[in-house]
This record gives structure tokens, sequence and C-alpha cells, in this order.
């Protein structure tokens, strides 16, 4: 076949693929317990599928500017107002089929070949490849679990030389659920200034974080509105994440090309969505569903916690946003399930699907092969139950 270079060298996400095969094995009859899922087991709030069926119902159903409506704009501006007092205009706004095309678009736009991207390992899997689908080269920058995971300015430092153009954050943290300080962040923001680098703050999770944590945005320092661009979207917040809103704001011109990336490949976001989303954000401060989903990650977070902390070989460190457990499995390094000997995260992830029926993302995935994903978004129920499992795993090997 004749796929091209580029294309050969992409690995499929490793998230999606381990949902889509733990609902496979499901269909199939198995009994399995999915930690796989990137996405909220909650229902889309009923007052948000209104407004999309009004919207078909109105005939909404046609092109919209391909940045999306000026209505749904208007509503961003004012969600991020609301969320961290930053006042963008809506020329400042584009939306598209999720963060995950915003962010494609943006790299798109910014990297020129050989063009280096800082991005904090951990990190969530989708970063390097897309820097890697732009011609640029990414840097990972490892974070330790013993600083909970958070990016240390003065480690990054060492990592910049005069190839540097862009720097990833993700707070709150896909896969390691940290939420970075006020005082790190502002280090790491008068360094990207320092080193005229562009910075990219994936704000998916903004709204997820537990026990009174602030979420901070690192594009809210001194002089960062100018040098850096700030990712959202409807997905994780209002459990909307099949309908494929994200947005992004910053630099006007930056903005604008993203747009015009934007209108050659996918046009505007779908125009009911939009709609549906105009609706979800201007009502989130009504709305009880989220704190009621965000309170029930809590209670499951807390307990798959403890439970994982009285597992002999295991740990984790309690996690302050997101729905994500990142799992230390290095104890289990080198002892022995039926002859077959544990040596990664793979290993593990796929012994523990293969004989005890639970889905787990290897670290790896994620750049730490000490580790495995664990998400909590699925019932209490399902919690316990995949807990049990893995602790009857651990307790096999020998
Ligand atoms: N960023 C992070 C860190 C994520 O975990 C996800 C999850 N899908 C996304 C971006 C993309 O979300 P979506 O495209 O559904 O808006
Ligand atoms: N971001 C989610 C995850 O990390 C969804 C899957 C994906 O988009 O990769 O699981």
């Amino acid at each position: 076949m004749f796929i091209s270079q580029k294309a050969r060298g992409i690995s499929p996400s490793p998230t999606l693929a381990v949902d889509a095969k733990a609902k496979r094995m499901k269909k199939e009859g198995h009994d399995i317990i999915g930690f796989g899922a990137g996405e909220p087991d909650f229902d889309t709030p009923e007052y948000i599928k209104s407004a999309a069926k009004s919207a078909i119902n109105q005939g909404f159903t046609k092109y919209t500017p391909v940045g999306g409506t000026k209505e749904l704009k208007t509503a961003i501006v004012s969600y991020i107002k609301a969320a961290i007092d930053i006042s963008y205009m809506p020329n400042q706004i584009t939306t598209s089929n999720g963060a995950k095309q915003c962010l494609f678009n943006a790299l798109s736009c910014l990297i020129d070949p050989g063009d280096k991207v800082l991005i904090p390992s951990p990190y969530w899997v989708s970063y390097p490849e897309m820097v890697k689908l732009c011609g640029g080269t990414p840097v990972f920058v490892p974070t330790a679990e013993n600083d909970g995971f958070m990016l240390k300015a003065d480690n990054l430092k060492k990592y910049i030389d005069n190839k540097t153009k862009i720097l990833i954050i993700n707070s709150p943290n896909n896969p390691c659920g940290s939420v970075y300080s006020k005082q790190e962040l502002e280090k790491i923001a008068q360094l990207a200034v320092e080193h005229n680098i562009f910075v990219i703050s994936d704000e998916i999770y903004d709204k997820l974080i537990y026990d009174r944590t602030e979420h901070v945005s690192i594009v809210s320092y001194k002089n960062m509105i100018e040098r850096s661009l700030l990712i959202n979207g409807l997905s994780k917040t209002f459990a909307m994440t099949g309908w494929r809103i994200g947005f992004a704001a910053g630099p006007q011109q930056l903005i604008e090309a993203m747009e015009n990336f934007q209108s050659h490949s996918t046009s505007n976001p779908n125009s009911i969505a939009q709609r549906a989303s105009v609706e979800a954000l201007t009502n989130l401060a009504k709305d009880e569903t989220i704190g009621i989903m965000v309170n029930e990650f809590s209670n499951r977070r807390k307990y798959m916690v403890e439970r994982i902390n009285n597992i002999e070989h295991l740990s984790c460190r309690l996690p302050m946003g997101a729905f994500y457990v990142f799992m230390n499995i290095s104890g289990t390094f080198n002892k022995q399930c039926n002859g077959r000997t544990i040596k990664s995260s793979s290993d593990f992830a796929e012994i523990l699907l293969e004989r005890h029926k639970v889905a787990v993302v290897p670290g790896i995935a994620f750049g730490s092969d000490d580790y495995v994903r664990l998400s909590y978004a699925t019932s209490m129920e399902n919690i316990s139950k995949g807990l049990d499992r893995i602790e009857e795993f651990v307790k096999t090997l020998k």
C-alpha cells in the first residue's frame, strides 16, 4: 500500500484502543471491568440535550462560520472570564471538533520543521504524536512522583535550547491527576517569557478538581496572553465527549491561522452541538449536575486510592484533578504469574486483562513504564469489583 512515511510513523491512540478492546470483549460476553475510559460515565445533562433538539427543530442544520458561531464564541468569552478572570475578544476564540482538533490545528500553525516542543512526562498520549505529525521534535521533561508529578521550572530550564519553540502544560493533568501550584506556574511562565517560548495550556479538566484545590491558568501571568494558547472543551465538564466541541483562546493572528487551516480540513464543528454548547456554557453556574458528578468522582477517587495503597507491591498518590489514578506497579516487576514474568507496564496490563478481566492503560503509553492508569469514570460497584480482582492478581504473583 502507498502509505506515507509520516502516517507509517504514527501509532493508534492507546487510550482509545484499551477502551475499545474492553468494550469489544464485553460485547463478546466477557465479564470485563474497564478502567480505560477517558470519558465521564455520566450522561449529558437534559437541558443541553433539549437545546440540541430545539436546534434541529428550528433547522439550525447548515454550515456555520468555520471557527464557530458568534453566539458560541461569546459564551466561551464569558466562561473564561468567570473561570480565570481573563477578558478575551470573540475574535481571539475558535472552536473545533474537540480539544484534540484545537491542539492539532494549533501545533500545525506553530511548528516549523525541526522546532522542539517541550512536553512534561508523563504526558497525555496524543501530544508527542501530534508534534511529530506536524514535523516537530518532542522533548520530554521528566517529572517525579515525589514532586506530585509537577513540572519544576529549575528542571525545565535544562531542556531549553535555541530550537525550543513551544511548551505544553496540562493542568489538571492526564494521566497523573496533578494540579499545578500558583508558585510553580509563575516560575514556568517567567521562563517562557525569558526564553521566548510559546505555551499551550491544555485545561480540559479545569472543573474536575477536588478538595478545594484551586485551578490556576498559566495564561494569567504577566506577558503570557500574547505568548499562550488556552485549550479547553465541553467533553469532560459537561459529559459531552461524543458531541465534539473544543475551543481555543489566544492571539488573534494564531486563531485566524487555525481557522484557515480548519477551513480546508473539517470546516465548522457540528452546528447542533454548537447550539447545545452555548446552552451548557451559559448555564454552568446554575447546573447542579456538574457538582454532583465532581462529588461522585471525588468519593470514588478516595476509595480507589485507599484500596490501592493497601495492596502489597502497589501504590499511588491522591490525585487532585481529572479522573485518573496513576498507579505505581514497579513493585511487581520480576514477579511471575503462571510462568510469565512481569517486566513492564504492558506485561502487567496484558496479564491483568487476560487472566482477571480488568482493563487498564499501560503507563508506557504516557511515557512511564513503572505505572498503569486507572480511570475512575466508572461506577463505585465496578471500582470495588475491579480492585478485588487486582488484589487477587497481585496475590498470585510469585
Ligand atoms: N487533552 C487531554 C489532556 C485529554 O485527556 C483529552 C481527552 N480526550 C483531550 C485533550 C481531548 O478531548 P476532546 O477532544 O474530547 O475535547
Ligand atoms: N483523553 C482521553 C484519555 O486519555 C480520551 C481518549 C483519547 O482521546 O485519547 O483516555
